[in-house]
């Protein structure tokens, strides 16, 4: 059996998850392509122009899959075991991809707590359509959680011995604010990570925070952040906020939950120097990095009064 993956959105949180569940039940999985122009064009053209980039482009994803595997996945989020509300989007992809592309057959699970739709269910109804048995489909579960637990511990791990070493660094440390999805994908964020390289900064990532901190951190921003994705990030501003010397907000455009999260920082945080960058179909490279190199270039003064006076 062959199960799609489009390689986007939530599939760089739950990566791991997904990849040892499938292949723990003896599928095949078929990962999309990297985001390139053409999954972009394509997306853009199967989505209604108010979407936001990063949902644009995983319609492309998904449209990239049609033809080459038995299943395309497309798990439904719409609320976690705290009651935390994931943006409005992730609820309503299945079933904008089932009624946008004819004939695709997918694959789902739901994960909406407040209805009584738990991950552990949604894995156990996703087994049996895939024909596994029940022990089968639980011991698969259960080895795929504790991989990406432990990969999720390693991810926090290295970031912090990551951030004690460039403190010794004479680097500019710079903290990026961005949903995975948007700052690992090849066409969004990539760039301006490697760009931000070249100009000599050391990256800490905000989506990667130890989970004790994601309970209570973000409050310190505001008590009524309403998007689970938001709070996380948040919380990870909040751990990493006195150990860097800029942060660098990223987001797409039409995105409503970044809009008002990221606007609000940016008014609370008047000690630290923040960009905030809006990414849309039509950004130029130069632009993107012309505004990154005079931000390093503030930040590398402001250092230097700092150390020398
Ligand atoms: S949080 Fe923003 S970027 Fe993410 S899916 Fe929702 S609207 Fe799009």
């Amino acid at each position: 059996m062959k199960i799609g993956i489009p390689k986007a959105m939530l599939y760089y949180k739950y990566n791991v998850l997904w990849e040892t569940f499938f292949t723990e039940l003896g599928c095949e999985i078929i990962l999309s392509e990297n985001t390139n122009k053409k999954i972009l064009n394509n997306g853009i053209i199967y989505s209604a122009d108010e979407s936001c980039l990063a949902s644009k482009i995983y319609m492309g994803h998904i449209f990239s899959l049609i033809g080459k595997c038995d299943y395309i996945f497309i798990p439904r989020f719409c609320s976690f075991k705290n009651n935390d509300i994931i943006c409005v989007k992730f609820n309503a992809f299945y079933d904008i991809c089932s009624n946008v592309f004819d004939n695709i057959n997918i694959l789902t699970y739901d994960v909406d707590y407040l209805r009584g739709k738990s991950e552990f269910c949604g894995f156990l109804d996703m087994g049996k359509k895939l024909g596994a048995s029940y022990m089968k489909t639980l011991r698969a579960y259960l080895i795929a959680k504790k991989k990406y637990k432990k990969q999720y511990k390693i991810n926090v791990n290295n970031q912090n011995l990551f951030l004690e070493k460039s403190k010794k660094e004479d680097k500019l440390n710079i903290l990026v604010v961005s949903h995975p999805y948007i700052v690992y994908d090849e066409l969004l964020g990539k760039p301006i990570i490697i760009y931000l390289k070249k100009l000599n900064a050391n990256l800490i990532y905000a989506n990667v925070v130890d989970k004790k901190y994601i309970k209570n951190g973000w409050k310190n921003f505001s008590k009524t952040v309403y998007w689970e994705g938001s709070k996380e990030l948040l919380s990870g501003l909040n751990n990493y906020l006195d150990s860097v010397d800029g942060i660098i907000f990223i987001s797409v455009f039409t995105c409503g939950p970044d809009s008002l999260v990221n606007e609000l920082c940016t008014r609370k945080l008047k000690e630290k120097a923040c960009l905030n960058l809006i990414l849309d179909e039509l950004n130029s490279d130069t632009g993107i990095q012309t505004r990154l190199e005079s931000f390093t270039d503030v930040l590398n003064d402001k250092k230097r009064i700092v150390l020398y006076g």
